[in-house]
């Protein structure tokens, strides 16, 4: 019987949550294997890739730092992978290494409900853009960036995603613009780091920006630690709908495992890997 090995790349990740997710769903396909972190710096990171091409690796995952120099050491990258300008998931495909982003599908999977006409990312990063590439496919017609740092995104927004994520309207603004801003969001995607573990009682958003949010409005918070996170308790206080990206996370695993193996394991199974991992860690 096959032993699948697969591994993220990273540095650091002795925090990632991926081996409880991963181990379960082998466990749960019937598939002896196990999935390693390994703590790697720039330097080694040809290697990993060596490895998984000579097939002494099944599957990599890789995270920061990263995710934007590894697009360099495969041999093609998926659509998604190439707009996005980063992978977090490597495939061997024959004698080929591709490049994928399963953020993307992983966000577009927590997408339910009515659709609004607009949203409101906040963050410049590589979740902010994986963000914006999943609005604009569920057929947003506006997303607005809002950011500390516009000329982190400003650029690839104008120049590489309007043009591929046409009809639905890019733009951009200055975190001074929020208030202005966050009465236009349907939903509101909060992709930059504040209020992650150990952070956990920050909020991006005041009580009273949080109250400039329509009524109808739903947040959806990419930090999964702690869960929920305070913007995620603020929000449902104000009787928002509201989560963390937890389900983010898992979904983002279940396609990469799925590019992987080829096997399809039902989101259940990662949710309840996800909620036992989130209990061991409280
Ligand atoms: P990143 O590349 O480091 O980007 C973080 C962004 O946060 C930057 O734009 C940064 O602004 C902004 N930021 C930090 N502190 C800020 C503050 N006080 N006010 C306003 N903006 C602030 O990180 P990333 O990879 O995009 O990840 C962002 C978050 O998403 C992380 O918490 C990560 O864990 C989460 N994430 C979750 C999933 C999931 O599956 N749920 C997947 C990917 C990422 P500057 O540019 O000005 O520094």
């Amino acid at each position: 019987m096959k032993t699948w090995r697969l591994a993220l790349v990273g540095q650091p990740v002795q925090h990632s949550w991926s081996p409880a997710l991963h181990d379960a769903a082998l466990a749960h396909a019937g598939l002896s294997g196990t999935y390693v972190l390994r703590d790697t710096p720039e330097a080694d990171l040809e290697e990993v890739f060596r490895e998984l091409r000579d097939g002494r690796l099944d599957g990599i995952n890789v995270t920061v730092p990263h995710k934007v120099i590894a697009t360099a050491c495969v041999d093609a990258l998926t659509p998604t992978a190439a707009l996005l300008g980063a992978i977090n998931t490597v495939v061997r495909e024959g004698d080929r290494l591709v490049g994928d982003n399963t953020d993307v599908p992983g966000f577009s999977a927590c997408l339910e409900g009515p659709l609004p006409a607009s949203a409101v990312v906040l963050g410049a990063g590589g979740a902010a853009r994986s963000a914006v590439v999943a609005l604009a496919r569920a057929g947003l017609e506006r997303v607005t960036v809002v950011a500390r740092t516009p000329d982190r995104i400003r650029s690839w927004l104008d120049e590489q995603a309007a043009p591929y994520l046409h009809p639905t309207r890019l733009a951009w603004r200055p975190w001074a613009d929020l208030d202005e801003v966050l009465p236009d969001a349907g939903w509101l995607v909060q992709a930059t780091t504040v209020g992650m573990h150990p952070n956990g009682s920050d909020s991006p958003l005041t009580d009273s920006q949080i109250a400039c949010l329509p009524d109808a409005g739903v947040v959806h918070d990419l930090v999964y630690r702690p869960d929920p996170t305070r913007l995620v308790e603020l929000a449902r206080a104000r009787g928002l709908e509201a989560h963390s990206g937890g389900r983010m996370l898992a979904f983002q695993a279940r396609e990469a495992f799925r590019a992987w193996t080829g096997l399809e394991v039902p989101g259940s199974v990662w949710l309840e890997a996800l909620r036992i991992q989130a209990c061991r860690v409280i």
